[in-house]
């Protein structure tokens, strides 16, 4: 269906040097964007971001910045903007997790987290939204978590960033689409990465994913690149401040 293209787009998507990031920028390339990879270390982003380009025929740019700085946030989207001007779509992706017994969770983790996973969503937009307004369209995508609806011990922090991600992806919504911006969110439920990689290698762990997923079994990176690109394409263009769970059905049963 024509309407689910995207050639002639461009997209950043953060943290896309590896994991989920990198599946939503090949899924975004595949459509037919232009894909700015990011990270924090240049010669992983460029190494991806030529993988992808060699993939899926598209053309791609790799930018670094740290998500939590202001300033070099504010710089590598000038920088962005400079090569291809305003990014049509943004996929607020960056996330990190950290696991404590409550009663011992470092503050400095907690603020880390929140950095991370939720001011950096803030900062990205903030910072793409004056060119998006200008052009009068835009797309938003925040990725969130099963975590955004459903908390478990020992990631309290992780999992407040994440109901964080979803009454953001609410508030953008007010705030943006009145003027031609789409703002939504994807939450995954348990996908093979290195921000997982404990939790696959715990055998026990991770027979329980499977056997709490209704879909039986954990997301591979590939089963988000449909929503991504729907969300990114005009066949979402009357959808705006709602998350789509892509989790085999884990927050539909309990
Ligand atoms: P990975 O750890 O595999 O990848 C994280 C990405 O974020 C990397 O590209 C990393 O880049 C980047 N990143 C981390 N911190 C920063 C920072 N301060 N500045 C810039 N970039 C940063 O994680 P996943 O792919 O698993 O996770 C991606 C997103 O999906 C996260 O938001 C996560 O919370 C969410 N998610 C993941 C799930 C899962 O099961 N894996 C489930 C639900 C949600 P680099 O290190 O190169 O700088």
């Amino acid at each position: 269906m024509s309407n689910f293209d995207l050639t002639g787009q461009t997209a950043l998507v953060t943290g896309s040097s590896r994991g989920i990031g990198k599946a939503l920028a090949t899924a975004l390339a595949q459509a037919g964007a232009k894909v700015a990879v990011h990270g924090r270390t240049v010669e992983t982003v460029e190494k991806t971001a030529t993988e992808i380009a060699e993939a899926t025929g598209a053309e791609t740019f790799a930018i670094t910045f740290d998500v939590t700085s202001e300033s070099e946030v504010s710089e590598g989207v000038k920088k962005l903007t400079d090569h291809w001007g305003t990014p049509d779509i943004l996929v607020n992706n960056a996330g990190m997790q950290k696991r404590a017994k409550f009663s011992e969770f470092p503050l400095e983790d907690w603020q880390q987290l929140l950095e991370v996973n939720l001011t950096s969503a803030f900062l990205v937009s903030r910072a793409v939204a004056p060119g998006m307004e200008e052009r009068g369209s835009g797309k938003i995508i925040n990725i969130g978590s099963v975590q955004s609806q459903l908390a478990r011990p020992s990631i309290t922090p992780y999992s407040a960033t994440k109901g964080g991600i979803v009454m953001l992806t609410k508030g953008l919504c007010a705030d943006l689409s009145p003027l031609g911006i789409q703002v939504n969110a994807i939450a995954p439920g348990y996908f093979a990465t290195e921000l997982t990689q404990a939790l696959v290698n715990d055998e026990e762990f991770s027979a329980w994913v499977a056997s709490r997923t209704p879909a039986g079994r954990w997301g591979k990176v590939e089963d988000l690149g449909g929503a991504v690109v729907f969300l990114a394409s005009e066949a979402s263009d009357f959808i705006t401040g709602q998350t789509l769970y892509v989790d085999g059905g884990m927050t539909s049963v309990i």
